[in-house]
């Protein structure tokens, strides 16, 4: 924990933490020697470790990247962070993202975006370091944090691992609890491990599952030992590559990292095939529309009275307008804007129901490629990390990196997103791992 909080001075440029809790860390660490010399460690014993900024801990102030949060300390502990707590994790503080996990960059945090630790080859320039839990992601990379939470929407853990170099896993929805998990997109949003390998996060992923009676969508099954997957034996297995994942434009080097994936598999004894996923075209439109419709209900309780940020107006109505302008960022307000619309009379039925009709075909497609395949291979991200500032002028630029991770978010599937190799510009690459629902191990055994 030591060497952690010395690394962490170190490497304050990233900006990936927000607060950093180092007397915390060095108290819970004590503790951890004191259980550990009793011979009673838990999983994470001692293991020092960042929380993205949505997860509510008790006392640390807690801000979603945003304004409007201001000096908000939740007075509890969410689930998942409590349950790391519980198997001796030690907290080094909490990490940045984009406000309220909107975002693929890191660009809309109200804290200034964190940095991605790598550059590429002969460029001095800083790059994203991916998004929303892209703090979490640098801070892994960047070894200031042993392995870090993230939450994932639409692909927030699995982009931003990609785009440093490390693993990241969003388990399936339901598998960890979302209560105390500052809410964005409520029928998507799911926490999980960041890690720097894919035995970390199986190790991790278990800390963190698990039934809760506090989140009505968590699932009511035992909970994997999760490393003990890890056989290394794929023999046999059926491997899908999506043929609707190749569109016109993908990338070569892209499409030749995907190739190279699937030939590491066969090498590896497994089977790969084509499947089809047929409503793919559908889904960023489908998740454009359904996850502001969401964030925008979530985001209705941020009104200036009872925590957060409060600016005064002479009526009630004018301190809500005057709060929620200064509040929120501009891609926040963008999205709110965008739910509203969806939702509202006379749009509801062209848009949101027409697109919980499409979610419902892309959760089909999965079902029936599942009928012949036991995972998905796909590309993590259609790109490596791109420069700060790069496309922040550009939304649907921004959206369009989220191609290949959304389609898995609205069918509810884990997704795995592990380093497969470099790009001719020396930065990292991730491929993604899909799996059947809470079939968990099977991914981490692939991915591993
Ligand atoms: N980039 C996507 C979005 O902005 C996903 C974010 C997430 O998974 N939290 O909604």
């Amino acid at each position: 924990t030591e060497s952690y909080i010395a690394a962490m001075d170190k490497h304050r440029d990233l900006n990936a933490y927000i607060t950093e809790t180092p007397e915390l860390a060095l108290a819970q660490a004590a503790e951890s020697d004191a259980r550990l010399a009793k011979g009673d460690a838990g999983a994470m014993e001692g293991l020092p470790i960042g929380m993205k900024d949505l997860f509510c801990t008790e006392g640390v102030l807690t801000t979603a990247g945003s304004h409007i949060l201001d000096g908000f300390k939740p007075p509890y502990e969410s689930t998942v962070s409590a349950r790391l707590k519980q198997a001796g994790a030690v907290l080094l503080g909490k990490t940045n993202l984009d406000e309220f996990a909107m975002g693929s960059s890191n660009e809309t945090s109200y804290y200034g975006a964190s940095k991605n630790p790598w550059k590429a080859t002969g460029d001095d320039r800083d790059l994203v370091p991916g998004g929303s839990s892209g703090g979490s992601a640098a801070a892994v990379a960047a070894r200031i944090a042993i392995a870090a939470t993230g939450t994932d929407t639409g692909g927030s853990i699995r982009q931003p691992a990609a785009y440093c170099g490390i693993t990241g896993i969003k388990p399936t929805y339901g598998r960890c609890s979302r209560w105390g998990i500052i809410a964005y997109a409520s029928s998507l949003d799911q926490a999980g491990p960041m890690t720097r390998d894919v035995r970390d996060a199986a190790i991790m992923l278990g800390a963190m599952s698990g039934y809760d009676p506090k989140d009505s969508t968590s699932a009511n099954l035992p909970v994997p030992d999760f490393e003990a997957a890890l056989t290394g034996n794929i023999k046999g297995l059926r491997i899908g590559l999506p043929k609707e994942y190749r569109p016109e434009g993908l990338s070569p080097e892209i499409a030749a990292l995907w190739d190279r994936g699937a030939q590491w598999l066969k090498d590896a004894g497994a089977e790969v095939v084509e499947i089809s996923l047929p409503h793919t075209k559908y889904a960023l439109a489908t998740y454009y529309v359904i996850a502001p419709a969401e964030c925008s209900s979530n985001l209705a309780r941020y009104d200036g009275v009872r925590f957060g940020l409060r600016v005064e107006g002479s009526s009630l109505d004018e301190m809500y307008m005057k709060t929620r302008a200064a509040g929120f960022g501009t891609e926040v307000q963008r999205r709110i804007m965008m739910g509203t619309y969806v939702l509202s009379a006379g749009y509801y039925d062209a848009y949101y129901l027409k697109a919980q009709k499409v979610r419902a075909l892309i959760a089909q497609d999965f079902r029936q490629a599942f009928e012949q395949v036991d995972v998905i291979l796909a590309p993590t991200a259609p790109t490596p990390a791109f420069g700060m500032g790069e496309n922040m002028a550009d939304p649907i630029t921004m959206y369009l990196n989220d191609v290949f991770t959304v389609p898995t978010s609205l069918a509810g599937l884990p997704g795995l997103s592990v380093p497969a190799g470099l790009s001719a510009t020396g930065l990292p690459l991730g491929l993604q791992l899909i799996g059947k629902p809470f079939d968990e191990e099977t991914v981490l055994r692939v991915g591993g």
